[in-house]
């Protein structure tokens, strides 16, 4: 169902202003983790100002450690419903488990299945029974076959507003904390209509790569970015190391725009 041989024209997925897919490029932003209301509206606030269609933030967070910060959970859902009640941005958030689908999807409009879980083929078949576009994220260790055939377990319920996120993948590299592979862009279009995210964030893990890898996945055709931004990274609750500040994230929706307008 994902295939381009099924249907040849690319879709679009459109969530109140944000698009994404079929020559537009829609920009998803907002810290990792929802930790205060402070913190989150002073985020939202800037994403929009620089041309965000979409607030991330998490409020259930797969943490490598359990005793690192788990998230505000439903508190942090309320937190994005309201940010989105002022700025008009949609909100994307991960969702962990089937128990918490009718939870999150009764404040986000996106619902973001983390890397951890693209294989959790139950809660795929959930996402895929209800009424909300998915973003879907790679796995660390996926192959692309297994990429798209995760994919496939959502379309397959009926929900056909799924996004494609590359996020990067492990590798035996380590000078960045994943390997972003951009060919991931042009490879997924020639095999599937989906539109295709980029997260330069997770994909490099340090902030300073993340303006540069966000023009390149531009460049490379992106139908989309996710890009961690935060009012104080240093005291971040979570990846604040890849996360850009404001004027940053300004600056690097400047560059993107110049890119996509020479496209
Ligand atoms: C995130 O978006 O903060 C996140 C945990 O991403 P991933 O699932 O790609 O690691
Ligand atoms: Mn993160």
């Amino acid at each position: 169902m994902a295939s381009r041989e099924v249907r040849p024209e690319p879709t679009q997925v459109q969530v109140r202003e944000f698009r994404a897919g079929n020559g537009i490029c829609g920009v998803m932003a907002g810290p990792c983790s929802v930790e205060s209301e402070e913190q989150l509206m002073s985020a939202a606030r800037a994403v929009k100002a620089a041309g965000a269609t979409a607030l991330r933030g998490g409020a259930f967070k797969p943490r490598t450690s359990p005793y690192s910060f788990q998230g505000m959970k439903e508190e942090g859902l309320k937190l994005l419903a309201a940010a989105r009640e002022e700025t008009g941005l949609a909100v994307v958030t991960e969702i962990m488990s089937t128990d918490d689908v009718e939870l999150v999807a009764k404040y986000a409009d996106v619902l973001q299945i983390g890397a951890r879980n693209m294989q959790n083929y139950r809660l795929l078949e959930a996402v895929g029974n209800v009424d909300r576009a998915v973003l879907l994220k790679r796995g660390a260790s996926a192959t692309m076959d297994e990429f798209l055939l995760a994919a496939e377990y959502i379309l397959n319920e009926g929900n056909e507003n799924v996004m494609l996120c590359e996020r990067g993948i492990r590798t035996f590299e380590d000078h960045t904390r994943f390997t972003l592979p951009l060919a991931s862009v042009p490879y997924l279009h020639r095999k599937t209509h989906l539109p295709v995210i980029i997260d330069p964030s997770h994909g490099t893990g340090h902030t300073y790569m993340v303006p540069d890898m966000a023009v390149a996945a531009v460049a490379a055709g992106a139908d989309g970015l996710i890009i961690e931004v935060h009012p104080d990274p240093e005291n971040a609750l979570s990846d604040g190391y890849q996360s850009l500040e404001f004027n940053q994230f300004q600056a690097t929706m400047d560059r993107c725009r110049v890119v996509a307008e020479a496209l």
